[in-house]
């Protein structure tokens, strides 16, 4: 696997390697042995019962968190490949980014924000860093999951100056303003290209969004026309599955050329150069990404602030203020673990503790404790 990745990919010889060091796996490379551990997280089970768009119980169908993580492994996987990256670090980033999304979706994080204000703020990005770094507790001789460096740095997406200085060397990257390797800028747009298709999918089934209405949106326009002349007899429900495996294809396609033009300029000769380069190099044509944004404000307009969302958003906000608000009175009505854990002077270092156990919870588990505390 080695002989084909590129200059510019993620390599493990030239890694700093991990916090705490460990023998070197016998018959799997050092990302795959993360993306192993990942997979056999707790957290990572969980994301099955926690909230993409569609709150988990209201309907099978809709893409939960594990299954949105899954579709940006295989978008970012495939790319990886067609540009000679380290595909299995890419699959590892990939698998991990949503590991500290708490329950509901963003409104759920939003919340938990705004009760962690006066404690230094509630981040997904951070709280999946914190999750595999100290959450986890599945190893006898380290805390986490000890991950390497680039799978690090690839699950910190996004990082305030104030958590960065906290964090040392993978946080430094904020502090310098450079970019991460070419393998997390994949992950990180494959995210969005996943999200995007997804919903255009969930939206329709859920009957939020029409066929004419998704009509005004380029990126569908075009395949739908494809589609319509070429199939003229499909049915509403094939036709819409048709034009979104058509709309991924235009969006990748575009991807994968674009960055090979982006790699032909710069022609960076290692992952440093990557990260000094000054600019995202994993990125679509201006044309596609002016589409794909349009459809995301769209998406944005009629599934994310739908009035359906907004009512349960207003029910969230109760559920997870409330849980924070009691646990932080009792700490001792959390589970043991959590309990001893809160059992400081440091009001901050509580609340920490606090939003821990929360950020954790699956959707049903919050509503379920909620009942428990507030009974
Ligand atoms: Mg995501």
């Amino acid at each position: 696997m080695i002989g084909e990745l590129a200059p510019y990919a993620a390599r493990e010889s030239a890694s700093p390697g991990r916090r705490y060091p460990e023998p070197a796996p016998a018959y799997r490379s050092e990302y795959q042995r993360d993306r192993d551990r990942i997979i056999h997280s707790t957290a990572f089970r969980r994301l099955v019962y926690k909230t993409q768009v569609f709150v988990n119980h209201e309907g099978d169908l809709y893409r939960t968190r594990l299954t949105h993580s899954i579709e940006v492994s295989q978008v970012a996987r495939s790319v990886a490949t067609a540009l000679h990256l380290n595909e299995a670090l890419t699959e590892a980033i990939s698998l991990a980014h949503d590991l500290g999304h708490t329950p509901f979706g963003h409104a759920g994080q939003d919340t938990l924000n705004a009760c962690m204000r006066d404690y230094g703020g509630f981040e997904h990005n951070h709280q999946s860093l914190r999750v595999v770094d100290e959450l986890e507790t599945r190893y006898a001789d380290f805390p986490g999951l000890n991950l390497m460096f680039e799978t690090r740095e690839g699950i910190l997406k996004h990082c305030s100056a104030r958590n960065a200085r906290d964090l040392g060397d993978v946080g430094e990257r904020f502090l310098k303003r450079e970019q991460p390797g070419l393998e997390a800028q994949l992950a990180n747009i494959a995210d969005a290209i996943a999200y995007n298709n997804h919903d255009v999918d969930d939206g329709y089934r859920a009957g939020l969004i029409s066929v004419e209405q998704l009509r005004e949106q380029p990126l569908f326009e075009r395949q739908f026309l494809v589609v319509r002349e070429r199939y003229p007899e499909l049915e509403d429900r094939r036709l819409i599955y048709e034009i979104i495996r058509r709309m991924i294809g235009t969006v990748v396609n575009d991807l994968i050329e674009n960055t090979r033009a982006n790699l032909e300029t710069i022609k960076p000769g290692s992952i440093d150069d990557v990260r000094k380069a000054g600019r995202v190099l994993v990125e679509m044509s201006d044309e596609v990404f002016e589409q794909h944004r349009s459809l995301k404000r769209f998406l944005h307009k009629h599934l994310y602030s739908h009035e359906k969302k907004l009512e349960m958003t207003a029910r969230v906000q109760t559920v997870v203020s409330d849980l924070f608000e009691l646990f932080m009175q009792d700490t001792g009505r959390m589970p043991q673990q959590f309990a001893d854990a809160a059992s400081t002077q440091d009001e901050q270092d509580r609340a920490r503790v606090v939003a821990d156990y929360i950020a954790g919870m699956t959707d049903r588990y919050a509503i379920a404790e909620h009942e428990r505390v507030t009974a």
